[in-house]
């Protein structure tokens, strides 16, 4: 029993998928990616599941910890609090939720690569005055642009690897 990314859902033998847990959240991802896909996942059985607050909240904790949270969907919020609430392993390809679920001590298998190898950690760096920041657990999140503002200047953060 493992928790199943939506790369999973998408890409894995259907035969595989039976028993596994996902997120609710998923469903409507995976009807948007693939609506064939979806009617045929619909008739397996998965264990769909939502994550309580405390789980995401150990999610939001951990993903900030590594500096990844920033990055993270809400579907992945949830698959990665999934994952680590139920303290099982996590299958995705996302190179964010691998690196958050190996430093947090945390198995994660990929979909279809070898997956990451290293760990490494996130940090804010000031685009003005060069200050850096730990990432905090409650950052704004998008795929993409600024991480905040600085606190000394107001320049935009980036987010770049720890060194
Ligand atoms: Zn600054």
């Amino acid at each position: 029993m493992r928790v199943l990314d939506t790369a999973a859902l998408l890409h894995w033998p259907v035969s595989e998928l039976a028993g596994n847990i996902c997120s609710q959240s998923q469903q409507a991802e995976l009807e948007r990616v693939s609506p064939q896909r979806w009617m045929l996942i619909q008739a397996i059985d998965i264990d769909w599941r939502a994550p309580d607050s405390v789980w995401l909240a150990e999610a939001k904790r951990c993903a900030a910890q590594s500096g990844d949270l920033p990055r993270l969907s809400d579907v992945d919020l949830d698959i990665l609090a999934l994952a680590l609430g139920l303290n099982i392993e996590l299958v995705t390809d996302d190179y964010r939720l691998q690196n958050t679920m190996k430093s947090s001590g945390k198995q994660s298998t990929s979909v279809d690569t070898s997956g990451t190898k290293q760990v490494w950690t996130w940090i804010r760096r000031c685009t003005g005055c060069r200050h850096t920041t730990e990432v905090p657990a409650d950052v704004a999140r998008s795929k993409k642009g600024n991480v905040g503002e600085c606190d000394r200047c107001g320049a935009a953060l980036v987010l770049k690897k720890k060194r």
